[in-house]
């Protein structure tokens, strides 16, 4: 009998140049301890025995409601200065999908993008009908007061200024291995800061920003969006790996030189069903951790952490 690889989970918290200009001390300690908190939630589950679905989506609401990542609260606003919330989930073993984009009064978007999977009978819901279908399944409505910090505030006058260019993607995703070998993926936004009202990225867009297959990987991405739906970079990572037997590191890391030479920028996190995982990005830092059992813990920010 062939042994199975150890469960584990990597999160990331979005890539960007922006970073190093607006983390404090205090921020990027908040960051690291929201990571680590992100991935501990992730590591409870698989411990337990939890699926690699529940892992991925209780990674990701610790990040959602963490104010430091654009994702649920804290998260970019549109040039009307509201903030349309994107997320979806994929299940590796199904494989199952859920998405749902431009929402204005779900606090945890992945719970929501879960709950189309299972209960919808569809895969993508969008703005007022999202809303109406989060209520039906029990998800209480938040004010849209609830997701703005005055980090997000200051962050939108600057973009509304043009003095912050679309560089600071700070998304927030999670990709995990469970003990049965299923994979799965999550990923969560608040869009690109100013961002046109309606715009959708490749955060919801399945095989785009998030995508997990047993038979491949699972990938959840952050970046300039546009970019990464052109190229169905989620998919196409899967594929490679899949196809052409390339390893987590080696597929992402195709796909990124893809992305910078159409002008873009991101990362991705990726974890195979042999267990290797792959963090890379192209900015200044991508907030991350992952754990395996019988591993420690491990986060980082900077490029060379
Ligand atoms: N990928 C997201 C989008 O384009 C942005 C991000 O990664 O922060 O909507």
């Amino acid at each position: 009998m062939t042994k199975r690889p150890a469960p584990g989970i990597v999160v990331h918290g979005g890539a960007g140049d922006g970073w190093r200009s607006v983390l404090s001390p205090a921020g990027e300690k908040g960051v690291r301890a929201a990571i680590r908190r992100a991935v501990g939630a992730g590591r409870r589950v698989l411990e337990a025995g939890g699926s690699a679905l529940d892992a991925a989506v209780a990674a990701v609401v610790v990040l959602e409601d963490d104010p430091h990542f654009n994702a649920g609260r804290g998260a970019s606003r549109n040039r009307d200065g509201v903030c349309e919330l994107d997320a979806a989930v994929m299940d590796g073993s199904g494989p199952g999908v859920g998405a749902v984009a431009g929402v204005r009064h779900v606090r945890n978007p992945v719970k929501l993008a879960r709950a189309v999977m299972e209960q919808s009978g569809n895969v993508f819901l969008i703005g007022a009908g999202a809303e109406r279908f989060a209520r039906e399944a029990g998800l209480r409505p938040v004010s849209e007061a609830y997701f703005h910090t005055a980090a997000s505030c200051r962050e939108w006058q600057l973009a509304l200024g043009r003095q912050l260019a679309a560089r600071s993607c700070d998304t927030v995703g999670a990709v995990a291995l469970d003990a049965v070998g299923n994979l799965a993926a999550a990923t969560s936004t608040g869009g690109v800061v100013g961002k046109r009202p309606g715009r959708v990225g490749d955060c919801p867009v399945v095989g785009a920003g998030t995508y997990a297959d047993n038979s491949s990987c699972a990938v959840s991405a952050t970046g300039i969006g546009e970019h990464f739906v052109r190229l169905l970079a989620a998919r196409e990572i899967a594929g490679r790996v899949l196809d052409r037997g390339e390893t987590p590191i080696v597929a992402a890391k195709a796909l990124l030189r893809h992305v910078v030479a159409k002008g873009g920028l991101g990362g991705f996190v990726v974890i195979d069903r042999r267990g290797r995982f792959a963090a890379p990005f192209t900015p200044d830092a991508m907030p991350r951790g992952w754990w395996f059992r019988g591993k420690p813990v491990t986060s980082a920010i900077w490029r060379e952490d």
